[in-house]
């Protein structure tokens, strides 16, 4: 197949009138091209990005990967496909480790689905080893510690998990870094209440990524009449860490989306959903489950004015939007430039992960995941493996 005369978005920069041949699942050349005997899509006026790469969220379209169910894990691919997010990590909640095994199972089978309509990477075990101040919208009944509660059920599935966030002040942190990173998980900083002094250890141990940045996370606070910064800070400064953004305009603002690039860059800093099962939901004043909808006393959240809160609306409870309309954010709101924009949904949070060897650009060699957005950045086609899940060209 061609893709034809698109202003094709590299993590360089944009390059006008370019052409695309898929063969197989694979992007086989990238240039002017001429047609072979092949279906050609026309792309002109068209932008051709690399599909999203989205590496935490719960869910979307009403069902949570915590539900281990295959009709809430359609749900949750179909909306993210649908908007242009080709692959991503199924991310848990705080919640009973036999739960969370349960997801993992589920995710496991869908590692080795083929044919995709989105890819699922892995996971991202998001708690239960937060602190019990920054635990946000997660359940505090089940939080642990590393020190105390055992992790042998992350090492057991280290097939399938990706990513681990931990609060660094947490008993037994820098332990629980090392094993992880032994068997290859990345382990990101989150949902804490540390220092400098607390964490700056646990990053010489191997944490690597901050999950979230500026949400439940701790920051610069007097601390027994001493100034001492948080991991926000020392996120936006280590050129150790790279760092995640809720960009939903709720979470971070565009002011802080500037801050955060002028810190970091492109290439050190990627957006995630953090959607939630209600991610694509109209935004009614609905009533929803955060995690498993079969945990009868799990936390609920509202959705209302475009957001996720607690029922009491203290606080925010997570996204309802996928990564297109965060990199839309990010143009429009925070001026940051389309190419970096989308390197920020797709090259970069590959590379957190380590899947940017396959995955991430339009590169040649590539696999064939593909997203196409009118002038306004809106989804207009979306390909997985090769395959158009989507085409309104
Ligand atoms: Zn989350």
């Amino acid at each position: 197949m061609l893709i034809q005369h698109g202003s094709v978005v590299l993590p360089t920069g944009v390059k006008e009138n370019c052409d695309i041949r898929i063969q197989d699942n694979k992007i086989a050349d990238i240039g002017k091209l001429s047609p072979k005997d092949e279906p050609i899509v026309n792309a002109n006026g068209f932008y051709v990005c690399p599909g999203f790469v989205d590496i935490h969220t719960h869910g979307g379209g009403g069902g949570d990967f915590m539900d281990a169910e295959q009709n809430s894990f359609e749900q949750a691919l179909s909306f993210h496909s649908r908007y242009g997010t080709t692959a991503l990590l199924a991310t848990s909640v705080t919640a009973p480790p036999e739960q969370i095994v349960d997801m993992l199972s589920l995710v496991r089978q869908y590692q080795k689905v083929k044919n995709p309509q989105c890819r699922v990477l892995g996971a991202h075990i998001e708690g239960p080893y937060l602190s019990l101040k920054n635990k946000g919208a997660q359940h505090e009944r089940f939080l642990r510690i590393p020190a105390r509660d055992s992790y042998d059920f992350i090492l057991k599935n280290k097939d399938v998990v990706k990513t681990v966030t931990i609060a660094p002040e947490l008993d037994g942190a820098i332990t629980m870094t090392k094993a992880l990173r032994e068997v290859g998980i990345v382990v990101c900083g989150g949902h804490d209440d540390g220092y400098k002094d607390i964490i700056l250890p646990v990053i010489e141990a191997g944490l690597t990524h901050c999950t979230h940045l500026w949400c439940a996370m701790s920051t610069v606070a007097m601390r027994n009449g001493v100034r001492s910064v948080g991991l926000c800070e020392l996120g936006l400064v280590d050129d150790r860490l790279t760092v995640e953004i809720i960009a939903d305009n709720h979470h971070i603002t565009p002011e802080m989306v500037k801050l955060i690039y002028k810190c970091k860059g492109a290439e050190q800093m990627c957006i995630v959903s953090d959607s939630l099962r209600a991610g694509g939901m109209p935004s009614d004043e609905s009533l929803y489950i955060l995690g498993s909808k079969s945990d009868c006393d799990a936390q609920k959240f509202i959705v209302a004015d475009g957001a996720a809160r607690l029922p009491d609306r203290s606080r925010l409870a997570g996204s309802i939007q996928p990564l297109s309309q965060m990199v839309k954010n990010l143009v429009f709101d925070a001026g940051i430039d389309l190419y970096e924009a989308v390197a920020m949904a797709s090259l970069t949070p590959a590379k957190i992960i380590g899947a940017d060897h396959q995955l991430g650009s339009i590169q040649e060699g590539k696999l064939a995941d593909i997203c196409i957005l009118d002038k306004n950045l809106q989804v207009k086609a979306v390909m997985v493996n090769g395959v158009f899940i989507r085409k309104e060209l």
